[in-house]
């Protein structure tokens, strides 16, 4: 038994369900527990199937892999082991309630359309049983349903979401974790993180470690670094993929290793007039992940389904399966989107401009339906959510509810030099490309001669032209308003 253990052998017990909330500070779940003076009974069931169709991704079941490691041990220093399991998660959370005699379940709330459904059969299943089952807001600062038009119904455009939502904002206080917690013995002891098979067996994920360090207390250093370091100016800097310009908290806060009040709490402790307008500037993406949030929760098709009736008839091309993988080879030939998603396969982690520059292409440029970009971010993004990511690639494809018009096609080229204007972005993702001149970097096809011959075997031709697929796209967006 771990010294800094409380006993718990008297108190009543309460599991304590881990899901994507892997910490242990502002964990309204665990407060409530403790609050109520039960002994803790450390929960994490691996049930992937659950998630339907939008079943954790690879990516993700590595990070989740560490983050698992990194709970159990913050656990473990007081007092309290971290039970895994595979299977079922009522039928498990009933074996362990049975076998240890539990009192109460706590859990912190998720938005996913499949998961919500499912926690809804489990806490009436829980409730019926006998037992106190009890869910929270571990996620967000405005839960969906809370937020209404004044007709009473959901919001469908950012702008004035966010005027209501941030208007009612009140931020919970933050809540630290007591260093000693009442755990149990007793009842199931399931299995070791390692053998839930979240961590790849081969080892493509090896880079993306040099970038993160996933678990609570590497969601607090990033948060520091960013406070100390890329806020100044977030409000400019927050475009350029050749600087490090954003916080990098995306998957802390998919994997609730931090609570969103508790960035804020932390950016306005800091706040000065010269940072307010970064300040702000951040506070509002965080409003964007409320929003994707909001709309998950109030739209559940729109995971699968275009938000916008009006596309029905696209005339979408279909890839075929050696243009997806070139694609995700990031062998596309376009520069900046090639950069991107080598990004994403090193890291886990593309640059939001860049995920905007590379969502064009594909659903305009290419013409292919947002799902399939869609599904390869699914599988290689650290930080893939559901809404985020549903309200992203719809956006980008003029398909989302408050989109970027079909249109408005990016055209890659004037993109990386506006944003990346050195190249450095591009050199450093496609090496290929570092030894070009600058023009030539941006669009290599246009490198005549010896310039051109330094590109390596990075393709010709990109897959298709700029001009040409903007053409297209244009004609198609005419046809079906036709
Ligand atoms: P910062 O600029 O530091 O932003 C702070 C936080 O605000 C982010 O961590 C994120 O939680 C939230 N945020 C920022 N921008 C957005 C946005 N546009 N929409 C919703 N929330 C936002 N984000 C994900 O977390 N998961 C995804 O699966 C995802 N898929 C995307 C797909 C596409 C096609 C696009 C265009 C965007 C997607 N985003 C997704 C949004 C955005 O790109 C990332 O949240 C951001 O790049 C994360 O980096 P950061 O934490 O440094 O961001």
């Amino acid at each position: 038994m771990s010294a800094a253990r409380a006993s718990g052998d008297d108190a009543p017990v309460a599991i304590l369900w881990f899901r994507n909330d892997l910490r242990l500070d502002d964990n309204p779940a665990l407060e409530a527990a403790v609050e109520g003076g039960y002994a803790i009974l450390p929960v994490y069931i691996h049930a992937p199937g659950e998630g339907g169709r939008w079943h954790p991704g690879a990516a993700s079941d590595a990070w989740r892999a560490r983050s698992l490691q990194a709970l159990a041990r913050s656990l473990q220093a007081r007092g309290a082991v971290l039970r895994c399991f595979k299977g079922p998660s009522l039928a498990t959370l009933q074996a362990i309630v049975a076998a240890r005699g539990a009192h109460a379940v706590f859990w912190n709330r998720r938005y996913e359309p499949a998961i919500e459904k499912r926690d809804t059969g489990i806490k009436q299943a829980l409730k019926r049983d006998g037992l106190r089952a009890e869910s929270f807001n571990g996620a967000l600062m405005a839960e969906p349903w809370t937020v209404e038009t004044r007709e009473g119904g959901p919001y469908r455009v950012f702008t004035p979401y966010w005027r209501t939502a941030f208007a009612q904002w009140r931020r919970p206080p933050t809540w630290t974790a007591p260093e000693a917690l009442k755990g149990t013995d007793g009842g199931p002891r399931g299995v070791a993180v390692e053998s839930l098979g979240l961590a790849p067996s081969l080892d493509w994920d090896a880079g993306f470690w040099d970038a993160w360090t996933p678990g609570e207390a590497g969601a607090r250093e990033a948060l520091q670094v960013f406070a100390d370091g890329a806020l100044r100016g977030y409000g400019d800097g927050r475009d350029r993929p050749d600087q490090v310009g954003t916080s990098r908290l995306s998957p802390h806060l998919h994997f609730g290793e931090i609570a969103p009040w508790r960035i804020v709490e932390t950016l306005e402790t800091g706040r000065t007039a010269a940072l307010g307008g970064d300040i702000d500037a951040y506070v509002r993406e965080l409003g964007w992940r409320e929003f994707a949030h909001h709309l998950l929760h109030h739209f559940p098709k729109s995971v699968d389904e275009d938000f916008s009736p009006k596309f029905a008839g696209f005339q979408w091309a279909d890839p075929s399966s050696r243009e997806l993988d070139r694609v995700r080879a990031g062998r596309t030939g376009v520069p900046i989107v090639d950069a991107g998603l080598r990004e994403l396969w090193h890291t886990g982690w593309m640059h939001n401009r860049v995920r905007m520059i590379v969502g064009s292409y594909l659903t305009k440029h290419l013409r292919w339906h947002w799902r399939h970009g869609a599904e390869w971010f699914w599988d290689t993004l650290v930080d893939a959510d559901l809404a985020n990511n549903t309200l992203g690639w719809q956006w980008v494809a003029g398909t989302g509810a408050d989109a970027a018009p079909y249109f408005r096609v990016f055209n890659p080229v004037t993109q990386a030099k506006r944003f990346d204007p050195d190249g450095r972005y591009i050199a450093r993702w496609v090496p290929e490309l570092s030894r070009l001149p600058l023009p030539a970097r941006f669009a290599p096809w246009e490198a005549k001669g010896r310039s051109g011959a330094h590109a390596g075997d990075y393709p010709a031709q990109p897959m298709v032209g700029i001009a040409e697929g903007r053409q297209a796209a244009l004609d198609a967006y005419a046809a079906l308003k036709g």
